[in-house]
């Protein structure tokens, strides 16, 4: 069994000023927490050495959804179950349901936050690992080594964006909230992630994610996600995307946006996608450009052509679901 190592303390504020306090005063070797569903198996393999823990969990400030007219803010702290089962959210932000609802098992949903989700780490087959497994192998460019195992050059790290609410959250436009002892910033989260999967996002060390903020959807707005994974009851994306479109009365779609994860350090967003009648050909063109955006790499243990071939399925599959009722399905 893998143990935690017992060399840091445990902080628990009350208060977000007092967990920035803290997050100031130790920078890089206070680490946060929140369900601590990835950060503690990160911990067990070694790939965090904090000196302080700060948890999350009591800060209330970092709690509730808001349903504005405009925007709906829906706090950091905010359940991946709660994100899932909420009729709030089914209604408004179907895709945000469904893809909470495909995170993990029933369990780590109930444990796991919307924060934690945004700000999860990247993942990769030569870094999920134990600390003795690393080491056999010369650890890597993420950690403890300098070369990656992945690319020819190994010169940069590219571990998987594997988070599935970051690619819906882009569809729909969404931005983050960075609290700082400096004050508030407001981030598109299109700028949040970089291509670097050793740290892929701008969260400086004295910064704690507060809220997510998404734009209401119009009306016409259709969304879904699909996702491709080994498990169906409990594993992390081989390949996930998001897809959001207006479609009119007469069948007409416009504004279309398609983002796909799980393939390199940061979702990707196909850009250009032709408008139009909705017909079946649109959506192979779609599909087409998705497959022609997509080059898997060897950091999942899964075969690359496969999850790259996938890329039109889950496209011609997400319009389906777009195209029918917008309800996800049931999450326990
Ligand atoms: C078996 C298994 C399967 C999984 N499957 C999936 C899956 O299918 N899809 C998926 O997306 N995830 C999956 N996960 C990962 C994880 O359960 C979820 O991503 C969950 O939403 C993480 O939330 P958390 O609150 O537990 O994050 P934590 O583990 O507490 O934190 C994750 C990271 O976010 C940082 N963080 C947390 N909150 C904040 C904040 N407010 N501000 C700044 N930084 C913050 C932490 O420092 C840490 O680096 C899986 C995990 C396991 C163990
Ligand atoms: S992509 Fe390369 S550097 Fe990054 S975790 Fe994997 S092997 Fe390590």
């Amino acid at each position: 069994m893998l143990r935690i190592a017992p060399t840091f303390t445990v902080a628990t504020p009350t208060t977000l000023a007092e967990a920035l306090a803290l997050k100031a005063t130790h920078g890089e070797k206070a680490a946060l927490v929140a369900g601590g569903t990835d950060f503690v198996p990160n911990l067990k393999h070694g790939l965090h050495a904090p000196e302080v823990v700060i948890s999350l969990g009591g800060l209330d400030e970092l709690r509730g959804l808001d349903f504005g007219a405009e925007t709906i803010a829906l706090g950091a702290l905010v359940g991946i179950h709660t994100l899932a089962t909420d009729a709030r959210i089914a209604s408004v932000l179907p895709s945000l349901a469904t893809a909470a609802g495909l995170i993990a098992g029933p369990q780590l949903r109930r444990m796991g936050t919307l924060g934690g989700n945004v700000c999860l780490d990247t993942r990769c087959v030569y870094i999920n690992q134990s600390e003795s497994w690393r080491s056999a192998l010369g650890y890597c460019l993420k950690k403890d080594g300098d070369t990656c195992h992945v690319t020819v050059t190994g010169k940069k790290c590219v571990a998987a964006a594997s988070n599935d609410t970051a690619p819906v959250l882009l569809s729909l436009g969404a931005c983050v909230e960075l609290a700082s002892p400096r004050g508030v910033r407001t981030l598109p989260l299109e700028q949040f992630y970089v291509h670097d999967g050793a740290r892929n996002t701008v969260l400086a060390a004295d910064e704690i994610l507060v809220r997510v903020l998404v734009p209401r959807p119009r009306e016409t707005r259709r969304m879904a996600f699909e996702k491709l994974r080994v498990r169906g009851a409990i594993d992390f994306p081989l390949l996930n995307l998001a897809l959001a479109f207006d479609l009119d009365a007469d069948g007409v779609l416009t504004a279309p946006e398609l983002v796909i994860s799980a393939i390199a350090a940061r979702p990707r967003r196909v850009r250009a996608l032709p408008e139009g009648l909705l017909t079946d050909a649109l959506v192979d063109r779609i599909a087409a450009l998705a497959f022609d955006a997509t080059r898997p790499l060897t950091n999942i243990n899964a075969d690359v052509e496969w999850r790259r071939d996938m890329v039109p399925v889950l496209v011609r599959r997400a319009f389906a679901a777009a195209r029918g009722p917008q309800s996800p399905p049931f999450a326990c």
